[in-house]
């Protein structure tokens, strides 16, 4: 008897194994039907400055409104996209739509802003990743210094002394370079210090129980403190209530994303939101005043 049950868990266990399979192929077949049939859209989520509260920045966010399921989120499609390499075109398409995008709100004279773009890892490895953002910026007309770039910790692990070039490659194109999900690899701020880097951002994870976590609340502190003495910008990720806010900007912390401004929205809300923002009192504007 206890044979047969065997037999029947194997059974079970290869179906399980061959629905797996083949709802990974389906997927496969229509990120690829995706990438042809514009089912991709970019949303942008506010970065703000903390001591301001005027938004400096947006992340694009990739979305994925397939016409079956409706909105995928990323978490739910960007792997097998790593996997199959598909995140090369995928990944191609983000940025030159952001880029495109930005250039458009630069021509209606919105406030001018940051516009930060995910890079998978296998994007900053295979291919020549600075001549593609080179081109990508030269057709989209957008400014090199408007544009950064966010790498997770595990995209550094990998051949480290060419990514430093590469990294110093596009640095030198004006573009910013931000380590995403700061905290959650196993790269410590020592490490990060070989590379050419502007942007730190602190995982939400970190953010997420301040004020009840005495652990979390050091961690965010330390990772403010060690990256102003690196040098770097530091954001938070994933800020939800006035608490946390409050905390961050306790400890100097520069900026910060998260649900408490907004969440990521398509561009045509973003640029709404945007255009409602008091153009920031530059050193120009200043002088103007006193002058008068
Ligand atoms: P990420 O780069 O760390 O992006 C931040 C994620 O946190 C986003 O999830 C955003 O919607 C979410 N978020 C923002 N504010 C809050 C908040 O206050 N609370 C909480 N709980 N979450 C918040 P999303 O859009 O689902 O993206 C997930 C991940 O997918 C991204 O994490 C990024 O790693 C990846 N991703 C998204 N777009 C792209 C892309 O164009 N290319 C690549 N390679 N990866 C992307
Ligand atoms: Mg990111
Ligand atoms: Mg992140
Ligand atoms: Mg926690």
């Amino acid at each position: 008897r206890a044979k047969h049950d065997g037999r029947d868990g194997y059974r079970y266990f290869s179906e399980e194994l061959f629905l797996k399979a083949k709802a990974r192929l389906e997927l496969e077949q229509r990120l690829h039907r995706a990438i042809t049939g514009q089912e991709f859209k970019v949303f942008y989520q506010p970065q703000i400055s903390i001591k301001t509260n005027q938004i400096i920045g947006a992340e694009a966010l990739l979305r994925w409104d397939d016409p079956e399921y409706g909105l995928i989120p990323p978490s739910e499609f960007i792997s097998v996209a790593e996997e199959t390499g598909l995140i090369q075109n995928i990944g191609e398409w983000v940025l030159y739509e952001t880029c495109r995008q930005g250039r458009d709100w630069l021509d209606q004279h919105l406030p001018p802003i940051n516009l930060a773009v995910n890079l998978s890892p296998l994007q900053l490895h295979h291919g020549d990743v600075r001549q593609l953002i080179g081109t990508i910026l030269h057709n989209s007309g957008f400014p090199a210094h408007h544009l950064e770039l966010e790498l997770t910790e595990s995209a550094l692990m990998e051949q480290q002394e060419e990514t430093v070039k590469i990294l110093q490659g596009l640095r030198q194109q004006g573009i910013r370079i931000a380590i995403d999900d700061f905290g959650t690899g196993y790269s410590s701020l020592a490490y990060l210090k070989q590379f050419p880097l502007d942007v730190l951002k602190i995982d939400k994870r970190f953010v997420e129980d301040i004020p009840h976590e005495r652990d979390d609340m050091e961690i965010a502190a330390t990772i403010v403190a060690m990256g102003h003495s690196l040098r770097l910008t530091v954001l938070a990720e994933g800020v939800e209530t006035k608490a946390q806010l409050e905390f961050l900007e306790q400890q100097g912390c520069d900026y910060y994303q998260g649900y408490l401004y907004s969440m990521p929205l398509p561009a045509e809300e973003f640029a709404q939101l945007l255009s409602q923002q008091n153009p920031p009192v530059t050193q120009a504007h200043i002088g103007k005043l006193r002058e008068s």
